[in-house]
């Protein structure tokens, strides 16, 4: 197998992150060497090209992955819920995540976190108990790396799903496919902080990957993903895979 490599880029306006920008971009990605380049680009010319704003502030980083720690999974199923309104959305989503076990204290606090959510860059991790908020950096959360498709799973993928084919749906269900498999988790719900992208997600082993097409109202900057978490998780070694294990999908 050629070289692996983790490349991961964020992006914002006003200034780095960390001193106070406000968050315009961000996306990973695992792959072979001879995808490198291109990948770095595509990267690149999704933080140059965001509704969200122009950003001022660009990071890219490359690090080379050792190929024996690789995980492999398949992509999650996925089914799509057409809802006529937000509200419906909604309810449909805590529908959801009420089948997952998840407290409805927990939901409550998970949608209104993503509703009051602007400039979050990671994931809010919750107690699916409690709903109390259990990372330590709140407006960065957790950011998910190191997952990547492997071309053939891909391209079988693609033939399995073409409507849903879009470089958006094939990182986002990466994503989706290597939190389910995380310890300790119970679900995800995502809405996208972009303002033009209003269809989000609820996922889990158990669901799949259930597209819901309107969790928030067009112009909105709001959004995020909460991960669910069961009441004895251990946060150091659900940090350690969401961030460093390699996972190949297809
Ligand atoms: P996007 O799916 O790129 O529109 O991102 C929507 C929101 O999901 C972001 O604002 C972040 O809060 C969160 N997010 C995006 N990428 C990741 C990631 N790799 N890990 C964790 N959270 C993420």
């Amino acid at each position: 197998m050629e070289q692996m490599y983790s490349v991961r880029m964020r992006a914002a306006e006003g200034g780095p992150h960390e001193k106070g920008g406000f968050h315009i971009s961000g996306g990973e990605a695992l792959v072979q060497k001879g995808s490198l380049e291109e990948t770095a680009k595509l990267l690149l010319k999704k933080a140059l090209a965001h509704s969200r704003g122009e950003a001022d502030f660009i990071q890219l980083v490359v690090e080379k992955v050792e190929a024996e720690s690789l995980v492999r999974l398949d992509p999650l199923p996925v089914s799509t819920d057409e809802v006529q309104s937000v509200e419906e959305g909604r309810q449909r989503a805590a529908s959801f995540l009420r089948s997952l076990s998840i407290s409805d204290r927990a939901i409550t606090a998970g949608m209104e976190l993503l509703k009051s959510s602007t400039n979050l860059r990671g994931a809010a991790v919750l107690s699916a108990l409690t709903g109390q908020r259990l990372d330590p950096v709140k407006d960065r959360g957790i950011r998910v790396t190191r997952m990547g498709w492997n071309e053939e799973g891909f391209n079988q993928w693609c033939a399995q799903y073409p409507r849903l084919v879009s470089p958006r749906i094939a990182e986002a269900i990466a994503l989706a496919t290597k939190v389910a498999h995380a310890p300790f988790l119970a679900a995800e719900l995502c809405w996208s902080d972009d303002p033009e992208y209003v269809t989000g997600y609820v996922s889990s082993r158990k669901t799949g990957y259930v597209r819901i097409t309107q969790l928030k109202e067009k112009g909105s900057l709001s959004g995020g993903r909460i991960f669910y978490v069961m009441d004895h998780v251990d946060l150091p070694s659900l940090q350690a895979y969401l961030e460093e294990t390699p996972v190949w999908i297809g």
